[in-house]
């Protein structure tokens, strides 16, 4: 799985890709849809590069770019991966490894480049990102046996835990329509909420405004209708992933889930990282899958498979960070309120997609799938609000001396990922941020 563009030695000739703190140097090489800011040039793919954007098409249309990289290049000129994402792992390595010698500051192509720099590279400063693909159909699992523990503790104290989890990856159907990229303001949403003791419902702005902090894995080539992808060959149906806010809100949420899940609570707004990071430059970041407590059952055989036990794991490490408004009114920086990791996942990647296909379910490229939100066995790896604050009961103490149970107006969330590996240069996924705005009132 490893190979020379995973080599810690590189370095690229666009120097802010080697100051060692940036999420994106020539070992990571993610792919997202940019165009400058205010013009009306059209919207294409890129290669995150430090501060810069790669444009891939420029790239190919100069000639520094042959053979299968050329031909998977010319996805490029579109206004989502989703071209790209079609072609299946040969192509993907092939353009991953020509990009890599590109943007190498040792290479043949890489000085050739270097040439072309006016006409290769944008500033991300100066540029505008969008969705980086056309999703199809977006599924949120449930992954985390610690976040279903925890959240099935609050309204289930002596059973936290289904008996299904351990059995059957949880899923549910969730809305592509209001998925957006980081940076675009959420507004709170308006929905009907239950009262206590058995009076009517109200329809109100959510009071439990929350964010979950998940990754999002984008599928490949995918399958026809009917045709099942076996877990052995889940992996090669991954092109890559970006983090990924399922924004709740809980009080809608607890008087609608039954007996169908989650609709209005969550179908209002998704927020999508701009970049996507992609399964070949988070090779050297795979672990073993989570290692089950003993007791807990082997998975069913169509969701076993060694390789996918030895390597199937995500070493990615997720915070959360917030901005309130009165941070942002003194210029505090954001604060940071969790740290989880992928690892602590109960299911890994491949067997969530393998388990979507199992029933001859058709999967597309450019759909999303959702992790659930990422939470660990310790109260600082808690991937959203209603689990920090312990469903309002334990509020969140900020360094300015305000405390939160649930989201406010004003508040900016901002998810960030990275992954670290002793031998291996750090990479990262750009912010993934969303900034809460009062709701619409005067619209009920
Ligand atoms: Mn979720």
């Amino acid at each position: 799985m490893l190979n020379e563009t995973h080599a810690h030695h590189l370095r690229s000739w666009v120097a802010s890709a080697n100051d060692g703190v940036t999420d994106f140097p020539v070992q990571n090489l993610p792919y997202g849809v940019f165009r400058r800011r205010g013009s009306d040039e059209p919207w294409r793919v890129g290669v995150a590069i430090g501060t810069m954007i790669l444009d891939v098409d420029s790239a190919h249309r100069h000639g520094v770019l042959d053979g299968g990289a050329a031909r998977a290049a010319t996805t490029c000129a579109s206004p989502s991966l989703n071209g790209l994402m079609s072609l299946g792992p040969t192509a993907w390595t092939a353009l991953r490894r020509a990009v890599s010698e590109l943007l190498r500051d040792d290479t043949v192509t890489g000085a050739a480049a270097r040439a072309l720099e006016p006409a290769l590279l944008v500033a991300q400063h100066d540029a505008e990102l969008r969705l980086p693909a056309d999703v199809g159909d977006y599924t949120d699992f449930y992954a985390s046996v610690y976040h279903a523990t925890n959240v099935g503790a609050m309204f289930r104290p002596d059973n936290p835990l289904l008996p299904n989890y351990k059995w059957v990856p949880i899923g549910y159907h969730g809305r592509a329509s209001s998925l957006v990229v980081s940076g675009t303001p959420i507004v709170r949403p308006i929905g009907q909420v239950g009262s206590e003791g058995g009076a009517p419902p109200v329809f109100a702005p959510t009071r439990r405004f929350d964010y979950e902090a998940e990754l999002g894995a984008f599928v490949g080539a995918g399958n026809s209708l009917g045709s099942p992808i076996p877990i052995d060959a889940a992996t090669h149906q991954l092109f890559g992933i970006a983090l990924l806010n399922d924004w709740s809100a809980r009080d809608i949420q607890a008087w609608e889930y039954q007996p169908l899940g989650p609709f209005l609570a969550k179908n209002f707004a998704t927020t999508l990282s701009p970049w996507v990071v992609t399964f070949e430059a988070l090779a050297p970041f795979r672990v073993p899958a989570f290692v089950r407590p003993a007791g807990d059952p082997a998975p069913l055989p169509y969701l076993f498979d060694a390789a996918d036990q030895a390597h199937g794991g995500l070493d990615i490490t997720i915070e959360v960070w917030l901005r309130t408004a009165r941070m942002h009114a003194t210029g505090d920086a954001p604060v940071r309120l969790s740290s989880g990791n992928a690892r602590d996942m109960y299911w890994t990647v491949a067997q969530l997609l393998a388990h979507h296909a199992s029933n001859g379910c058709n999967l597309q490229p450019g759909d999303l799938l959702g992790s659930g939100t990422i939470s660990g066995a310790d109260r600082g790896s808690r991937g959203c609000l209603l689990e920090l604050a312990w469903r309002g009961s334990e509020p969140v103490r900020l360094p300015n001396g305000e405390d939160r149970r649930f989201l406010e107006d004003g508040d900016e969330v901002i998810l960030r990922g990275h992954c670290a590996r002793e031998g291996f240069v750090r990479i990262g996924f750009g912010d993934c941020s969303g900034e809460v705005r009062g709701a619409a009132v005067g619209s009920f």
